[in-house]
């Protein structure tokens, strides 16, 4: 077994488009907790966001919450016994595992509920000799158990770090309620739009994906979407009335940052249709609704906000059993040396997800 070393690297955000290389400690082990060497992370939206300088983030900041790795060290003990209770018994040291890096109390009535994803209670937040983060760009990570899912199977390391990805996904998936035989319409194909219509054609949905670029049409085709729209051949609204014989959908799932685009995509919806708002909008600005169409057609308005517990758990059992072809979304991987490029890759949209080796 390889020893631990004293010090990692880590990738510290500093400033707009400047991220660089550090030297820090190894996160301290307390009781419950596994040390976890981190072999991959994925850069989303979020750390692009931090990047380019589009978000509130403080900083410096250590980012990435995508990740996946191998259990180095299970709190000071070597292997779970009654005496030590604080060892997490179903962990030992080279388990390859997948894990929450964005932290919940516990103890909210949303945390209470299962809700985690929701928490208002004053999560722990990490920091690296000062520098807060996340920390998947960082090579160590502590973490209690609870927050910790093993990988069962020979599912590659960067496939299983599409497991927070995916979780985002079957939350929202799960808030839509969708039946078997529904008709679904998924608005935008970047990674987000390409999980679901994986989901939702799991779900025994008949999956309708509305994307201008034609290379993310084809890969969702190619993966299984039932029906893709070029929104640039004619209106959305006239093409998807078509599809369904002037009836609509019964669920919409809007993966579009702008929010004049999931107005549009409100019109959908047929009478007890589900929109479901995925993505968070950038910029944000307020849209009309109208309060009949509420009414008289029983339309449900929800949105889905990162996953719970519950879900980063499914998640994991999906990409363990090889249920989904994640593979398709690695557009390039990046040794850690090579951040600066990979959070420039990052950012180009022809990439799904852009790997960080580290
Ligand atoms: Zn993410
Ligand atoms: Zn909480």
């Amino acid at each position: 077994m390889a020893s631990i070393p004293d010090r990692m690297m880590a990738a510290v955000i500093d400033g707009k488009k400047r991220v660089e290389l550090r030297e820090l400690s190894i996160p301290e082990l307390k009781a419950g907790e596994l040390l976890i060497r981190i072999e991959y992370c994925l850069l989303c939206t979020w750390e692009q966001r931090i990047y380019t300088g589009e978000s509130s983030t403080g900083l410096p900041f250590i980012a990435g919450h995508e990740a996946s790795g191998v259990v180095v060290k299970v709190s000071g003990a070597s292997k779970a016994s009654e005496a030590n209770p604080g060892v997490p018994v179903n962990f030992k040291v080279g388990d390859r595992v997948v894990f929450k890096t964005l932290d919940h109390c516990g103890h909210c009535s949303y945390c209470y509920q299962g809700y985690t994803n929701q928490c208002t209670g004053a999560a722990k937040k990490r920091s690296y000799d000062g520098i807060p983060g996340s920390g998947g760009l960082a090579q160590y990570i502590a973490l209690e158990a609870g927050r910790v899912f093993p990988l069962s199977g020979d599912i590659s390391l960067e496939e299983a770090a599409f497991t927070e990805p995916l979780a985002c996904c079957i939350h929202s998936v799960k808030r839509s309620g969708i039946e078997f035989g529904d008709n679904v319409v998924i608005v935008g194909c970047g990674i987000m739009g390409q999980l679901h219509s994986l989901l939702c054609r799991l779900k025994g949905a008949r999956v309708i994906v509305v994307e201008p670029r034609q290379d993310r049409r084809e890969l969702a085709a190619r993966l299984g979407a039932h029906l893709v729209i070029d929104p640039g051949r004619g209106e959305m609204i006239d093409q998807v009335f078509k599809l369904t014989g002037g009836e609509g959908v019964d669920v919409v799932f809007n993966t579009a940052a702008n929010p004049d685009i999931a107005k549009r995509s409100m019109a959908l919806l047929k009478k007890m249709g589900r929109m479901i708002f995925y993505g968070s909008f950038h910029p944000n600005k307020n849209i009309e609704i109208d309060p009949n169409q509420v009414h008289y057609s029983e339309i449900v308005i929800t949105g889905s906000s990162g996953p719970a517990t519950g879900d980063f758990y499914q998640a994991s059992r999906m990409l363990s059993y090889k249920l989904l072809p994640v593979k398709d979304f690695i557009y390039k991987i990046f040794d850690l040396s090579e951040i600066n490029e990979a959070f420039e890759a990052a950012l180009s949209p022809q990439s799904y997800r852009v790997a960080v080796r580290l």
